[in-house]
């Protein structure tokens, strides 16, 4: 069975981790960040210096996690991996940051959730290398002055708006990141393909592409799926035919919108007569928070054509009327 190569025995799980590239060459796509990114790391190494602190915008999925472990990897220096919600206090953060080893990269994702005292923490640590350290308790407390190695905080972000503007203005590199288009999805997933010992005949990869929301993740999930298709029908090649009736079996969206994309679709269209209406409003028909339907869901779906956004409020467009079977009245079919 050619499907099987040597680095994928059968289907032995092979985690996120082994989809990851590891260096910045191996990063599919986005070719003005890499760019960006590599005069950033080579200028460093060149100074013999730790880089200035970056940070990564934009939707979950498209490659934060691994720029940074990346970043890390070329720098040939250790992670420390951490996020906004996991640290409650500013303590929590006070102890990681003390125990920072010189030239460490400190990521943080989702860090417009840091609480806002850890937030202040933070930035004076990400500027003078120092944290305040409290000792003792109520009236007798004091606080130490901790002077801190150098290091690199890589923060990411689905929502750059949020973070304060002095924790912003401390970041030396901000790096957006946006869907991939098709073709760079198509590469990414010959190169996963590659690594689950998968073959992909001719247009299969196509076909994963098209349904992947521009989202590597994405992409990466729908293609073991496709693997347990394809293992379980014993193809030795996957046909973009198998591609098709093997998602079509776990109800993907052929235009690669996933079930809030057409909550919001449908809501707008069913509830509120093609719109317009406001982000508030919306979020509460699909029973989902303002801030993930602004951030993860409206950006794919404006840039794909299925939404406007309008000084009114949401409207949905022709294209989605139709993409749900749907005719849109006169007056907002356009
Ligand atoms: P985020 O942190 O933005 O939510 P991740 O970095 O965790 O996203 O990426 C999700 C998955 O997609 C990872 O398993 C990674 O292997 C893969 N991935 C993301 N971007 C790329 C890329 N540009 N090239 C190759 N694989 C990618």
């Amino acid at each position: 069975l050619r499907m099987v190569s040597a680095n994928a025995v059968g289907n032995e799980p092979v985690s996120d981790e082994e989809l990851r590239p590891h260096i910045l060459e191996g990063f599919i796509g986005q070719p003005r960040l890499k760019a960006q990114l590599q005069l950033f790391l080579d200028a460093a190494r060149k100074r013999d210096v730790p880089p200035d602190h970056i940070l990564l915008a934009g939707p979950p999925g498209l490659g934060k996690t691994t720029l940074a472990m990346i970043v890390a990897n070329e720098l040939g220096v250790p992670i420390r991996v951490t996020s906004g919600p996991a640290i409650q206090h500013a303590g929590d953060l006070a102890s990681i940051l003390s125990s920072l080893d010189a030239g460490e990269v400190l990521f943080i994702d989702e860090i417009h959730r840091l609480p806002r005292a850890a937030e202040e923490l933070l930035y004076i640590a990400m500027e003078d290398f120092r944290v305040d350290v409290m000792v003792g308790k109520g009236p007798g407390a004091s606080s130490i002055p901790l002077t801190l190695p150098r290091f690199t905080v890589i923060g990411a972000t689905t929502r750059e708006g949020m973070l304060p503007s002095p924790l912003r203005a401390r970041f030396g590199f901000t790096a957006h990141l946006d869907f991939y288009p098709t073709e760079e999805l198509e590469k990414l997933i010959e190169r996963s393909a590659k690594v689950l010992g998968l073959e992909l005949g001719e247009g299969a990869a196509h076909q994963l592409a098209r349904r992947s929301r521009g989202t590597p993740r994405i992409a990466n999930r729908l293609l073991r799926r496709v693997r347990d298709w394809a293992i379980v029908h014993d193809l030795p090649i996957v046909e973009p035919d198998d591609v098709k009736e093997a998602l079509a079996l776990y109800q993907i969206d052929t235009e690669g919108l996933d079930r809030l994309d057409i909550a919001v679709l449908d809501a707008i269209i069913r509830n509120f007569n093609g719109g317009p209406v406001g982000l508030n409003n919306l979020s509460a028909m699909v029973g989902e928070e303002a801030e993930t339907v602004e951030t993860v869901c409206e950006p794919y779906l404006v840039r794909e054509g299925f939404m406007m956004r309008t000084p009114k409020g949401r409207v949905a467009t022709a294209k989605a009327w139709g993409h749900l079977g749907l005719t849109p009245p006169q007056e907002t079919g356009g």
